[in-house]
């Protein structure tokens, strides 16, 4: 029996340590949270049709419950050894040993603090998406003083210069829409308006739903990057931006900004496969050896990757790379490695 370790216990983890062990594999999932699920586990509803992600989270735990495959909990592992086989070490220096290793450690969110010109962690109505996934969770949204108007601000931290990520994260334009019709059912008499550079709607059922906001919500979508924004004295928002459709510069005040964060490469996945032959792209995740033909191996033959740590994706597409990833490891551990 071949053995495999894959690291990290969000949905993609899970689904790939689920697919292996059915193929027969020895499989041990290290999760460093107390949780598995991932990002998943702070979200609401999800996009694209607003089902409800303890449903997610349930499917995660059924498979957990089913006993295939062993799980260590509260285990992070922070760096590789190798001799002939890789040794994958936890915080507190146990080393684990297995044929195939697989990387499903995630992404993590841009910090918008590091966007100074939105106030964020300064003026106290500017949160983030992920803020906002929680509050709704929480039920915490203050329902008794609604907000007027919400600004929902696309591409914080991605497709932006100054932060040094040039690339699109993919799924906060359609996060945007799905929150956007959650806060109009949260306070229906509030304008929402979102303000983006490009629309990036290219999943199965989003171009529906962005209808579904503007014709069943009536959210207001305005192409133009909010430059600045300012706090009053009650502690609404003064916001500046311009409509680039129109060309005309924008003022306005709103009660509430939320701010789409971008995902980015998680330091502790880089050091973690410091020494190993592993590469990274232009946008920092892990890079594949072949993007078309082998997009889940890495140039180290026995690393594999497997959902968002090699590039943002939504929940269906990491439960899809985990699964093609779960049939690259049978392969190469068949010695049926793929050659091109
Ligand atoms: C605000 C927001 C809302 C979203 N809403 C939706 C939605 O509605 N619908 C949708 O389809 N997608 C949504 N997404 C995308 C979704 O979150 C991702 O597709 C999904 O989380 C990717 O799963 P993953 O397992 O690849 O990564 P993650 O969820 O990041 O899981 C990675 C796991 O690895 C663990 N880990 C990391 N490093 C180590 C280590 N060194 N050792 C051990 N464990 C480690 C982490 O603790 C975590 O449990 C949203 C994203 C954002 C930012
Ligand atoms: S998905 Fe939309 S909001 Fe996110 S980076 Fe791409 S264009 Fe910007």
């Amino acid at each position: 029996m071949k053995s495999v370790i894959v690291i990290g216990g969000g949905i993609a983890g899970v689904e790939t340590a689920n697919q292996l062990s059915m193929f027969g594999h020895k499989v041990l999932l290290l999760e460093k949270d107390a949780e598995l699920g991932g990002k998943i586990n702070n979200w609401h509803c999800l996009f694209p049709n607003l089902r409800d992600a303890s449903e997610i989270k349930s499917y995660i735990n059924k498979i957990a419950d089913e006993n295939r495959f062993a799980i260590n909990r509260n285990t992070e592992i922070v760096k590789f050894t190798k001799n002939n086989q890789l040794h994958p070490i936890d915080q507190n220096g146990d080393e684990y040993e297995a044929d195939a290793v697989v990387l499903a450690t995630g992404f993590k969110l841009f910090r918008a603090e590091r966007k100074e010109e939105y106030g964020y962690n300064i003026y106290k109505n500017v949160i983030t998406s992920a803020d906002l996934e929680r509050k709704f969770n929480e039920k915490s949204l203050d329902t008794k003083n609604p907000p007027r108007r919400i600004a929902i601000v696309h591409c914080v931290g991605s497709r932006d210069e100054k932060s040094g990520n040039h690339y699109c994260s993919k799924v906060c334009c359609i996060t945007g829409v799905k929150q956007a019709i959650e806060l109009k059912k949260t306070f229906p008499d509030a304008e929402i308006i979102c303000f983006y550079m490009d629309l990036r709607m290219h999943g199965k059922g989003y171009e529906e739903l962005y209808r579904e906001a503007q014709e069943k919500y009536f959210v207001q979508f305005i192409r133009g990057r909010v430059s600045e924004a300012s706090e009053n004295i009650d502690k609404s928002i003064q916001i500046k931006a311009e409509d680039t459709l129109s060309g005309k510069p924008l003022k306005m005040t709103v009660d509430m900004m939320v701010l789409l964060v971008g995902m980015e490469m998680e330091k502790t996945s880089v050091s973690l496969v410091s020494g190993c032959n592993v590469e990274f792209g232009n946008n920092r995740f892990f890079n594949v050896k072949d993007e078309f033909t082998q997009p889940n191996s890495t140039l180290e033959k026995n690393i594999f990757v497997a959902g968002a740590c090699s590039s943002p994706m939504n929940i269906s597409e990491a439960i899809l790379s985990a699964r093609s990833t779960a049939v690259e490891v049978n392969k190469y551990l068949g010695n049926m490695e793929i050659k091109v």
